[in-house]
C-alpha cells in the first residue's frame, strides 16, 4: 500500500500499545517509522531486481526477524513492537503488488490483487503504453474500490486509536496527511500526463 497507509498502521500500533508502555516521543516515533521507513528504499530501486524496490531485502521479513531477535536479547518492548510494525508492512505489501517476502523470491510474492499473472509476465509491454511507467501503478491503485475502502478504514482506525489512546501524539496525523497529499498530487499529475499522451 501507499506510504500514508503504512504510516496509519504505525500510528494505530503505537497508539494501541501506548496505554501499556507509556511511550515517550522518541519511542512512539520509532514505531511509526518502523511501519513506513522501508519505502524509502525506492531510492535504491536501481539495485533491485527488475528495478522493483519491493524485491530488495528491505521488503522481506528478514529485517523484522533481526528486530525480533534484538528485541528479545535486550528485552525491549519498543523494538519488539517495531518488529511487528515492520512485519505488517511487508505482509500488507504482499497483498497489493507483492514483495520479496522471504528474501529468496525471483518474482514478487503474495496474492498481488492489483496485478494479474499475465500482466506481471508482460509488464514491460504494458508499461511501454504509458508515458511515465509509474502511471500504470498509481492509476491501477486508485481505480480499485478495495484499495479505497482499505485506505478509508485505516484512516478511520488511525484517528480512533490516536484519539482514544495517545491524544498527546495526535500531531502525527499531519505526517499521514503529508504522505497522502504527496500520493494524491502525484496521481493527479500522472493522470493528466497520460490523458494528454493518449489524446
Ligand atoms: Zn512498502
Amino acid at each position: 500500500m501507499h506510504i500514508n497507509s503504512h504510516c496509519a498502521v504505525g500510528i494505530i500500533i503505537a497508539s494501541i500499545f501506548h496505554p501499556i508502555f507509556n511511550f515517550d516521543l522518541f519511542q512512539f516515533t520509532a514505531i511509526v517509522f518502523a511501519a513506513f521507513f522501508m519505502d524509502f528504499d525506492v531510492f535504491l530501486s536501481k539495485f533491485a531486481k527488475d528495478n522493483n524496490h519491493r524485491m530488495l531485502i528491505t521488503h522481506s521479513i528478514i529485517p523484522s526477524i533481526g528486530l525480533l531477535i534484538l528485541g528479545l536479547i535486550i528485552l525491549s518492548p519498543v523494538i519488539l513492537i517495531c518488529s511487528l510494525a515492520y512485519f505488517i508492512h511487508v505482509f500488507v505489501d504482499c497483498i497489493d503488488w507483492g514483495t520479496n517476502f522471504l528474501g529468496i523470491h525471483q518474482k514478487p510474492f503474495g496474492p498481488k490483487f492489483l496485478i494479474t499473472k499475465e500482466e506481471l509476465d508482460n509488464l514491460d509491454e504494458i508499461l511501454s503504453k504509458y508515458k511515465i511507467k509509474k502511471s500504470f501503478f498509481d492509476i491501477r491503485y486508485y481505480s480499485k474500490v478495495g484499495v479505497l475502502i482499505a485506505e478509508g478504514l485505516l484512516f478511520g482506525a488511525m484517528l480512533t486509536s490516536i484519539i482514544l489512546f495517545a491524544m498527546e501524539f495526535s500531531l502525527f496525523i499531519i505526517l499521514y496527511l503529508l504522505f497522502l497529499a504527496f500520493h494524491i498530487s502525484g496521481y493527479l499529475h500522472l493522470k493528466k500526463i497520460e490523458a494528454n499522451h493518449q489524446s
